[in-house]
């Protein structure tokens, strides 16, 4: 089984390193008969491979797990939500909004706080022990001093992870940072026929190319991305995912499952329910959540948001 880690329309493709033999391949007539769309991040099985030119033909695709749209990939295991702590300073409200948004898709997720050389490390504590009681360990991080890397690096270790987060934290520099593997990780030493994900590049299906050439928007509707891989194993989209949380896919009752202090809460109190079972936590009688966590007032305001686009839907 390979994973497809670039989507070009051009035949042209660059040799990444640690990620075994990267093949070029072509899509089978058949599949994209049946209109069967291979993503970056599928998981394919390659056949009609010619290790001299390292070409070959993507035979079938497996069944996706999940599939994101900002970037397109699939198979994405791990969200990486980046803030910074200075410039732009983290926002309570937007840290929610991207942390819901992030929740929401249930991809696993991590949260990261780069920029620590700008700050006192009062303000990293601070930060820290308000976020553990949200439900997150935060890894500290600072691409500019290079420190946390190791750590954010082991923690997307055998995945593939999107990072995401608003503009100006430091998302590019950290793809570019775990592109360049500068900072003193060690590099795996990846062995071509037993490691079981080896990279493979694939001809796009023409009609992206049809499209913008038509109508000379297929190119602006497509964004690039390609999965750069991880020296710890694994690999991360080299396109940030949004930076605008619309939290369309988030309803009136999945909002609370979104807050891990709000699941815990809930799994503690097992066998204990909710009196109503769709109960929205907001004061109902026998309600087991009540209103004394801290970003209480966040959730709030969302539900509101919510309820609006509801209505109006
Ligand atoms: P993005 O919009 O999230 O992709 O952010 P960029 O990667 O473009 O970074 C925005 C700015 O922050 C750039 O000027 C970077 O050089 C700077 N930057 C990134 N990481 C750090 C860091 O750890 N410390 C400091 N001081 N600046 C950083
Ligand atoms: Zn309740």
């Amino acid at each position: 089984m390979r994973v497809v880690v670039e989507s070009e329309k051009s035949s042209s493709s660059e040799e990444q390193e640690g990620a075994g033999v990267e093949l070029l391949c072509v899509v089978r007539n058949l599949l994209k008969k049946i209109k069967r769309r291979v993503l970056v991040g599928d998981k394919v099985l390659v056949g009609s491979i010619d290790w001299v030119d390292r070409r070959g033909m993507i035979e079938n695709v497996f069944e996706r797990k999940t599939e994101t749209l900002d970037p397109p990939v699939a198979n994405v295991d791990h969200l990486l939500v980046l803030f910074s702590l200075d410039q732009p300073k983290p926002e309570e409200f937007s840290l929610t909004r991207f942390l819901v948004e992030a929740e929401s898709t249930q991809i696993p997720v991590t949260l990261a706080l780069n920029k620590a050389e700008l700050v006192h490390k009062e303000t990293v504590t601070s930060w820290k022990s308000k976020l553990r009681s949200w439900g997150y360990e935060p890894i500290i991080c600072s691409v500019e001093t290079k420190t946390g890397l190791d750590s954010l690096l082991f923690n997307l270790r055998d995945q593939t992870s999107v990072v995401v987060g608003p503009s100006g934290v430091g998302k590019s520099s950290l793809i570019n940072a775990l592109r360049s593997n500068r900072f003193g990780f060690a590099a795996a030493e990846v062995d071509d026929w037993t490691h079981p994900i080896l990279g493979s590049k694939w001809l796009e299906d023409q009609r992206v190319g049809e499209v913008s050439a038509r109508s000379g928007r297929g190119k602006h509707t497509t964004r690039h991305v390609s999965l750069l891989p991880l020296s710890s194993g694994g690999y991360v989209a080299d396109t940030p995912g949004f930076n605008q949380p619309s939290l369309l896919k988030v309803t009136k009752q999945s909002l609370a499952l979104c807050f891990p202090e709000v699941r815990k809460i809930l799994s503690d109190s097992q066998p204990l329910k909710c009196a109503f079972s769709n109960c929205l936590h907001i004061g109902e009688p026998g309600c087991l959540v009540k209103n004394d966590w801290e970003r209480y007032p966040y959730y709030f305001q969302l539900l509101d948001e919510i309820k609006i686009r509801e209505e109006f839907q």
